[in-house]
């Protein structure tokens, strides 16, 4: 097996409907289940939710990236699934996470929008390169903030 590694990053749009309780318990289910699959397969990276549409990057070996992205195409909870790179990365910018929620679950849904509405953050007007950049810089705010 290939030890090369491969970033792919994508973005979707949301077909969960933002109701309260089931939108949030949608959302834990995910992180739960990817944060489970993807440490099985050294999958890391980072996934934001905002405006309607899911922005994720993904890093791994390349066999067990394809794994990951079709059972990702094939969920029903988002759809138009746009691939926006996949491309040979020299080390992981997500190698202490198996899937980063951006912007950890507030107590409010409203909340959960507003990073990127503040921002203007729109995962579909950006390149694979900007939304992975995009990504890992709100992290590392995010964790400068929660280490005050
Ligand atoms: P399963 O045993 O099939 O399901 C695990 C849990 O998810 C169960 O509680 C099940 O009820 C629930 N579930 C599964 N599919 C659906 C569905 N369509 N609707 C409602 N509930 C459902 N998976 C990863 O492995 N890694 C990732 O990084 C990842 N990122 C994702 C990002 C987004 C935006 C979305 C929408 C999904 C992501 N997923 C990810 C989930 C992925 O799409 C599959 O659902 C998952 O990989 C199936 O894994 P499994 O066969 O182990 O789980």
């Amino acid at each position: 097996m290939s030890k090369q590694l491969y970033r792919l990053v994508y973005y979707s749009r949301n077909r969960i409907a933002k109701d309260g309780n089931d939108f949030r318990t949608a959302i834990e289910q995910i992180l739960a289940t990817s944060r489970e699959n993807n440490s099985r397969c050294d999958v890391t990276g980072a996934l934001i939710f905002n405006a309607g549409c899911f922005g994720q990057v993904l890093e791994g070996r390349l066999e067990d990236l394809e794994a990951t992205f079709e059972r990702i195409q094939q969920d029903d909870r988002h759809g138009d699934v746009s691939l926006l790179a996949m491309e040979p990365i020299e080390h992981r910018h997500f190698a202490r996470w198996s899937m980063a929620l951006v912007s950890a679950l507030p107590s409010d849904d409203s909340a959960l929008t507003s990073i990127g509405l503040q921002s203007g953050f729109d995962p579909s007007n950006l390149n694979g390169d900007e939304l992975h950049s995009v990504l890992h810089r709100l992290l590392l705010e995010e964790e400068a903030l929660l280490a005050q």
